[in-house]
């Protein structure tokens, strides 16, 4: 037998309170339980995005939040600033194309934040730019990137700031309406909690009186109509249920820990993480990490691939290599959502003795020891 971890960044353990909620007999997403339940579920996101406007929600992936932000803030001919630095940048731009909106490209290496002011500078040479595109925690890479200090410089121009939270929100702090982020998409299965199939879009006033005017085709990601349906606590079309239902749990949970305490949390185990992998000699890859997951370099000598097999294979833990660009050159152990204390501890253990399997020496415990002082310390 062999217990299974799974540490992925996304999709992530499952709250128990929502696999159960999920095995409940299906209810009419139309009758008055769903829409009792929906009006409570609006409430719970509005206080996950701090926003006091609607938060929409459609049934998919996160990406369908991502095309939801593109096809309903633009229209045909309009020039947009895509920040690329790492896979989820990436994907902005390549939504942006298919819908035949050719951006402007600010391209950061690979691990390394964004510097704000090269938003501002662009934003200066072009103010034709409707929208810009960032990411918050780039997940690709484990950079955290500054979107308060890019928000400062966008929310002073007419262009709209719209961002991909998907492994921020519930992880970080993003106040969208303090720090004015015009839309920031959210999906589900990160730190909600809850299995993949939903996506999540806030949307600033500034935004609304935009989606108004924007011409880019769209049907089923149409933003009027799926605020127009919330407002009578239904969806536009069929939900997923049963991962409404699931998320109904989720964000009470969230609720009764307290955004402040859910932050804390990141925190800590992301700490704790570090110091240990640290402690075993090995590089953090992310010049300024994200509290969702730490990118690690992989040693010379060391295949990225032998690691993440072995950790599967040998302790039933799953962790992600690097992607495209980074692939074989980082691994990726996530901390978001349901992830404990235990989590990391087990981790950490199993990679070190993962390492030592593979001809990279290290103590047994170090790393555990460094990322136990963190835990402690933290009380
Ligand atoms: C997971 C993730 C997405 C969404 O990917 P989907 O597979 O469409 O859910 C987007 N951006 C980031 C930063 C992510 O981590």
């Amino acid at each position: 037998m062999k217990k299974r971890h799974l540490l992925a960044p996304g999709p992530t353990q499952v709250l128990p309170e929502a696999l159960l909620a999920m095995a409940r007999p299906i209810i009419y997403h139309r009758g008055p339980e769903y829409e009792a339940l929906l009006a409570r579920v609006r409430e719970g996101l509005k206080i996950l995005f701090q926003t006091k406007n609607e938060v929409l929600l459609f049934t998919s992936s996160g990406t369908g939040g991502m095309e939801g932000a593109v096809v309903n803030t633009l229209s045909p001919g309009d020039r947009a600033l895509v920040i690329r630095s790492g896979k989820f940048g990436e994907r902005w731009g390549e939504i942006c194309e298919a819908y035949g909106i050719q951006p402007q490209y600010i391209d950061v290496e690979w691990g390394r934040a964004v510097e704000s002011n090269l938003v501002a500078a662009a934003l200066k040479a072009d103010p034709s730019i409707k929208a810009v595109f960032a990411t918050h925690s780039e997940s690709s890479t484990g950079v955290l990137h500054d979107v308060e200090a890019i928000a400062r410089i966008v929310r002073a121009t007419p262009a709209l700031l719209i961002v991909d939270a998907i492994t921020s929100l519930g992880v970080v702090d993003v106040p969208m309406d303090a720090w004015g982020v015009d839309v920031v998409v959210g999906g589900s299965q990160k730190s909600l909690m809850i299995p993949p199939g939903l996506a999540f879009c806030g949307v600033s006033d500034k935004a609304w009186t935009v989606v108004e005017r924007s011409r880019l085709p769209k049907f089923y990601f149409n933003f009027k109509a799926e605020r127009k349906s919330l407002e009578k606590n239904q969806n536009a079309f069929t939900p997923a249920v049963s991962l409404v239902v699931a998320l109904h749990e989720s964000l009470a949970a969230i609720r009764a820990e307290g955004l402040p305490a859910v932050f804390a949390r990141h925190d800590r185990l992301a700490r704790a993480t570090r110091a240990g992998v640290t402690a075993l000699g090995l590089e953090l890859f992310a010049e300024r990490p994200t509290p969702a997951l730490t990118a690690v370099t992989v040693p010379p000598g060391i295949e990225a691939s032998a690691i993440v097999k072995t950790l599967r294979t040998a302790h039933g833990i799953t962790i992600s290599g690097g992607q495209t660009k980074v692939k074989g050159k980082i691994f990726r152990l996530a901390h978001l959502g349901y992830a404990d204390e235990s989590d990391v501890v087990v981790c950490l253990s199993a990679l070190e003795r993962t390492l030592n399997d593979l001809g990279y020496p290290c103590k047994l415990g170090e790393g555990v020891r460094a990322a136990q002082e963190v835990l402690s310390r933290a009380g």
